[in-house]
């Protein structure tokens, strides 16, 4: 039986060290590069991609997500719409000693859940809440129906079509991009592989330093029948998979030494310098972000969304927008409180990677 290596391209540094660490390791014929187009990407990486593809003699598989199924449902869902449940914002109950008050079920049995505690799952009772307020209506309004029924077709763009689909941008506290984007899209053509009698061995390009969440990934787990993943790089640091690239004499995405931490799609969680270097160096994404914002707002039913910060507490959807939208978030990221004004330092002519990529 024959084993297939699959290594995830992502334009990153860390990817391209993986996909070089397969190419010593492992014989050409059984590996296959795969890359997940977003949609959403500079130019830049998929500029990278083709140099990287002819540096390295190899063809990187493209795939990308289509979502025009899920958007034609949503629309007839929404047009139909004909709900009349109210929902209503929640406070928690304490007792008369303040503590937390046990919610029951119809017979008086107290309500439990299933929790992770200190890494041991535990069983403990869920509080019990009151209804704040007069709710909301849980169905579209006419209006919102129109404003969506308008919008929602598909453009054939995935991060577009996903964030028409959601009515909403993805946020750091559900990153549904990566997921729909990118995870599902690589374990299907890896699926596709082990159906056809393969065994598939996914490579990826993970470090433990790079996110809490990654702290404790490990170098090889098997994940099903004739699937398992291996992560060469866990152990290394940020610098040394750089340096590694760089002795290989392979090139980096441009990106890095444009002055960017993260290189592939523009990124909802981007910082503050990596903003300002894509709205210096790229106004015409920022641009591009902006008609997305309108589009996928008018998808939304509570008639918002931005590309960061998709959450906030008040209930005013157009002065939500105003503050958060992606034009308000390049303004805070060039510092125009008076602290900073990043565009000052960017307006020089030399590499600005953090990695130190300039001779
Ligand atoms: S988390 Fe950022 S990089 Fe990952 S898919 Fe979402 S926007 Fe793209």
């Amino acid at each position: 039986m024959t084993t297939l290596h699959v290594v995830s391209v992502s334009g990153g540094k860390d990817s391209t060290a993986t996909l070089l660490l397969a190419l010593d390791k492992v014989p050409r014929n059984q590996i296959m590069a795969i890359f997940c187009d977003t949609g959403n990407e500079i130019p830049v990486t998929h500029a990278y991609l083709d140099i990287l593809e002819q540096h390295l003699g190899i063809t990187i598989h493209r795939l990308t997500a289509d979502f025009s199924t899920e958007i034609m449902t949503k629309r007839s869902f929404v047009a139909r719409d004909r709900r009349n449940r109210r929902e209503y914002r929640t406070a928690p109950v304490f007792d008369a000693h303040g503590q937390p008050a046990p919610k029951r079920d119809g017979r008086g049995r107290i309500v439990m859940r299933t929790v992770k505690r200190d890494g041991v799952m535990v069983q403990e009772p869920v509080q019990k809440t009151r209804k704040v307020g007069g709710g909301h209506r849980v169905r579209w309004s006419n209006k919102a129906k129109r404003r969506a029924l308008a919008v929602l077709h598909p453009t054939g763009n995935p991060f577009l079509d996903l964030c028409l689909w959601k009515g909403r941008f993805p946020s750091r506290m559900t990153q549904f991009c990566t997921e729909e984007l990118k995870r599902n899209m690589a374990v299907e053509f890896q699926l596709k592989l082990i159906d056809q009698g393969f065994s598939v061995v996914s490579w990826q390009g993970i470090r433990r330093g790079e996110s809490p969440n990654r702290r404790n990934a490990k170098k090889s787990e098997r994940i099903g029948p004739r699937l398992w993943t291996f992560r060469p790089l866990v152990d290394w640091t940020a610098q040394q998979t750089v340096d590694f690239v760089r002795r290989q004499a392979c090139p980096l995405n441009p990106l890095y030494s444009q002055g960017q931490s993260r290189v592939g799609c523009v990124c909802i969680n981007s910082g503050k310098m990596d903003l300002a270097q894509i709205a210096f160096r790229y106004p015409e994404e920022i641009a591009r972000l902006a008609e997305w914002e309108l589009q996928v707002s008018d998808a939304s039913k509570r008639g918002y969304s931005t590309f960061m910060c998709d959450s906030d507490s008040r209930t005013d959807g157009r002065a939500i927008f105003a503050d958060l939208n992606i034009h308000a978030r390049v303004r805070w990221a060039k510092g125009d409180n008076g602290t900073m004004d990043l565009f000052d330092q960017l307006d020089v002519p030399v590499c600005a990677s953090a990695y130190g990529l300039c001779e």
